[in-house]
């Protein structure tokens, strides 16, 4: 759970928000230009309801251009040659400067997201800059090996990059998952081309030019942001592109798929939807603490995450005692201005996305669920929706197989573990599951049935680059984070001496 920062007060966050003028321009070879067609998209800001800045539209022209520049820095050497103490020293600098302009970033992510400035700054800001400080490290200590090869040979096996990456992102989490793509990628020598989402392309760009005053060569990263279906798929479709590394909702993913075909066969690594169990046993026994962390695991980032806990799977013996706890958590859960720091749930990120959530919340009542607390649509100017909580709900209506991606909770009851067992894997996804129950052994065969790249036993949330993060099934393939994922942006190479 983050920690409530409190260096500013509401109105010095504001007054910051009111002045701030951000660049919205294409990042190539070092350099910030805008698109070559000279269009622009407007940011929207769902906290302050108007647009902060003109984002540059990039279309396959610019994306051309950036993966030019990326494959030219590439086959240079000048960064997937270069001493690995020297490498290591720029993205050292790089997390440094990150930190060092936490404020700055913060106030993009809030502004561009509607996400409280006490996440921004707790979560995203520090843990990317975490993330670009931990692949630093690991880039003078990752060793290649040497296979057990007969005494007249000498075999080794060692992890060459795999040129320029594609990466595509979405809005619901801009920096941390760039980060996600940009730590690995670079730390193995690669150059990288990111496309951000249309309504969050503030705090990458600004990423890229501090990249280039820690010293990373121009050309290494660029940014190319602008429409899926221009700039993302120039960049997915590109011939010279070795690499998608996609995070973004299914359809689009599967794109990713068809693209790669279609062109050079590139790899494509995909991070996409959840519809996460919660699991709660009757012999859990502090009910209180699983109805908060299940509150957090839901109703942060108003729901808009792909792990959200967004699926309560509960023994009907401690159903009401949970609700009741979960009622007094969300009545003094703060929805309100993200710019103040004791807010915990901003708006929905855009008018789009709110009227998906509402359209959610019209199924309520059609197959006799029941309203716990919130189910508020919100209509007009109005981006706030109130955590909700629906019991009675099937497991196979939409409410409960599909993503919402709002501040919206289900609750499916069980009658015994081994039917919340079965309930929690009844999904297309597969990304993340949490149990709550005091039997040790319980706990354990749940977490070996489970199907999810990522299982909690008692606690929900608990993410460190160290551990990888990715899907089953329909939540995607690959992972990102931890020493895992330098596999997916290199590739072995086998060199085999004949010593006879
Ligand atoms: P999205 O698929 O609409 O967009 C993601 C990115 O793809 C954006 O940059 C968008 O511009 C781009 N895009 C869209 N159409 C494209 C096309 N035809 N060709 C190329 N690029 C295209 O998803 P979103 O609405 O931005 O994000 C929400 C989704 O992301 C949710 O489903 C959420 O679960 C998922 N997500 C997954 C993870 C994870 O790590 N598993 C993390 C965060 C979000």
């Amino acid at each position: 759970m983050p920690t409530i920062l409190t260096m500013s007060t509401t109105e010095i966050w504001q007054e910051r928000a009111s002045k701030v003028k951000p660049n919205g321009n294409i990042f190539i070879d070092g350099k910030s230009i805008p698109s070559a067609s000279g269009k622009t998209l407007e940011d929207f800001s769902p906290v302050l309801n108007r647009s902060i800045a003109n984002i540059a539209a990039g279309d396959s022209e610019d994306v051309n251009k950036a993966v030019a520049s990326a494959k030219r820095a590439f086959d240079s050497g000048i960064w997937s040659q270069m001493n690995p103490r020297d490498k290591k020293a720029i993205m050292l600098r790089w997390a440094e400067l990150l930190n060092q302009h936490r404020d700055e970033l913060a106030l993009l992510e809030t502004l561009d997201v509607g996400k409280p400035i006490s996440d921004s700054l707790a979560v995203d800001t520090r843990n990317s800059a975490r993330v670009i400080q931990w692949y630093a490290e690991t880039i003078d200590k990752t060793y290649d090996e040497i296979a057990p090869a007969p005494r007249n040979a000498l075999a080794m096996v060692t992890r060459e990059p795999l040129g320029v990456i594609g990466a595509i992102v979405p809005w619901n989490y801009p920096m941390s998952i760039t980060s996600w793509k940009l730590g690995p990628a670079l730390a193995m020598g690669n150059s990288i081309v990111i496309k951000p989402a249309e309504n969050s392309s503030l705090t990458a760009i600004r990423m890229a030019e501090l990249a280039i005053e820690a010293g990373l060569p121009e050309g290494v990263f660029n940014v190319v942001p602008g429409l899926g279906a221009e700039a993302g798929q120039a960049l997915a479709k590109h011939m010279d592109v070795a690499k998608i590394a996609f995070t973004g909702s299914g359809p689009t993913g599967r794109k990713m798929l068809q693209y790669a075909a279609e062109s050079n066969m590139k790899q494509v690594s995909l991070e996409l939807g959840g519809k996460s169990p919660q699991v709660v046993l009757s012999d859990c026994t502090n009910l209180k603490l699983a109805a908060e962390t299940i509150g957090w695991a839901i109703y942060y980032n108003a729901g808009q995450t792909c792990n959200a806990g967004s699926r309560i799977i509960v023994e009907k013996s401690v159903k009401e005692e949970l609700f009741s706890h979960l009622k007094e958590f969300a009545k003094n859960f703060k929805v309100g201005d993200p710019l103040n720091p004791e807010t915990m749930m901003g708006p929905i990120v855009s008018k789009v996305q709110r009227d998906r959530v509402n359209s959610y919340l019209e199924l309520i009542g059609q197959n006799n669920e029941e309203v716990v607390f919130g189910g508020e649509k919100a209509t007009g100017d109005d981006l706030y929706i109130q955590p909700t909580l629906i019991s009675n709900v099937s497991n196979t209506s939409r409410l409960a197989q599909e993503e919402i991606f709002g501040p919206v909770l289900v609750a499916i009851e069980a009658k015994d573990s081994d039917e919340a067992l079965k309930l929690a894997n009844q999904t297309e996804y597969g990304l993340a599951a949490s149990v709550w129950t005091d039997n040790v052994s319980k706990a354990h065969n749940f977490a070996r049935a489970l199907r999810a790249g990522t299982v909690w036993i008692n606690t929900f949330d608990a993410l460190d680059v160290i551990t990888p993060f990715g899907g089953f099934g329909a939540s995607g393939t690959g992972r990102d984070k931890s020493l895992h994922a330098l596999d997916a942006y290199s590739a072995l190479k086998t060199t085999w001496v004949d010593l006879s």
